[in-house]
């Protein structure tokens, strides 16, 4: 593109608060026929609730005691909600020892004794802990499009909490305009398939990758990269960078981490998901404009 488009084109883009970090990238933007969005934080605001805690054997304080104890341990955005439900119903504090943080799953840690596990299926599996006991409520839950966490309390199914995360008000809209722009559509999600599949029906997002490790996230990238796709992928999150590093176009949502903004081609300064769509027209003003 010529340097006039360029300036015209980054000077667009920086009045919406869309902000290209060089020329290849307004140039790349205007190829991209594929986006990927990260669901957590960047289709939804990152801000997950606890909607529901069920309790099975064991009694619903002593529940929540022992899973806010590991979970103040933890830095993961759901473990912090569990933890301001935690103290919003009195829960009594308790200390935790040997917490150990299993990224992608969830994390565990010994209360008063006992060995606490708060996570995914895949945890729960990998700690060989029967769920079945749990597996139904779990299943309700996460086909609402609440994201289920399971608790086992000394091997033992212990309970479900249910999360919801809001999606962002644009993010059905944000969808539609790529959808209208003839851009194919994903969501990547460390999240469980059933709560994805919810999720993306409400947004109109077709293609869900969903139980992706943080460390896989990029190599999802890559796959649809090898299979001939020009891939902008949409992130807030340290799991993020590296699948935005490995896009052709990496997008950061402005009120994501340091890292992942540091990683991005282009930075979304008001973390509004339209603008994704902004960008990549953006993209093809320019080029068009240099021919
Ligand atoms: P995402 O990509 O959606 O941010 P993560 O890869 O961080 O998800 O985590 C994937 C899943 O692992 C979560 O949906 C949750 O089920 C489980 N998990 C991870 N950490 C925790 C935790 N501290 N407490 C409860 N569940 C957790
Ligand atoms: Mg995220």
């Amino acid at each position: 593109a010529t340097p006039t488009a360029i300036m015209v084109g980054t000077g667009l883009g920086a009045k919406r608060g869309v902000l290209f970090k060089n020329a290849t990238a307004l140039e790349t933007a205007a190829h991209i026929d594929t986006v990927i969005l990260d669901k957590t934080g960047t289709l939804t605001k990152g801000q997950p609730e606890v909607t529901d805690f069920i309790a099975a054997g064991i009694s619903r304080s002593e529940l929540l005691a022992l899973v806010a104890a590991v979970e103040r341990e933890s830095e993961h955005p759901l473990a912090g909600a569990v933890v301001n439900y935690a103290d919003e119903n009195g829960a009594e504090k308790l200390s935790a020892s040997q917490f150990r943080n299993v990224p992608g799953h969830g994390a565990g840690a010994t209360v008063t004794g006992r060995r606490v596990l708060v996570g995914n299926r895949k945890l729960m599996l990998a700690e060989n802990v029967d769920i079945g006991p749990i597996l139904a409520q779990r299943n309700d839950l996460a086909s609402t499009g609440r994201t289920a966490v399971l608790v086992a309390v000394d091997g033992k199914a212990a309970g479900v909490i249910a999360l919801a995360d809001a999606p962002r008000e644009t993010a059905a809209a944000a969808v539609a305009a790529l959808h209208e722009a003839g851009i194919e559509v994903a969501m990547l999600t460390g999240d469980n398939e059933a709560t994805a599949q919810r999720i993306a029906a409400i947004l109109g997002i077709d293609t869900v990758i969903a139980d992706v490790l943080p460390q896989d996230k990029s190599a999802k990238v890559a796959e649809l990269q090898a299979a001939g796709k020009r891939v902008a992928m949409v992130g807030d999150g340290v799991n993020d960078a590296p699948a935005l590093a490995q896009a052709d176009l990496g997008i950061a949502i402005g009120a994501g981490t340091d890292v992942a903004i540091e990683t991005a081609d282009v930075v979304l300064m008001r973390s509004d998901p339209l603008d994704v769509a902004i960008a990549l027209r953006i993209g093809k003003g320019t080029v068009r404009k240099m021919r």
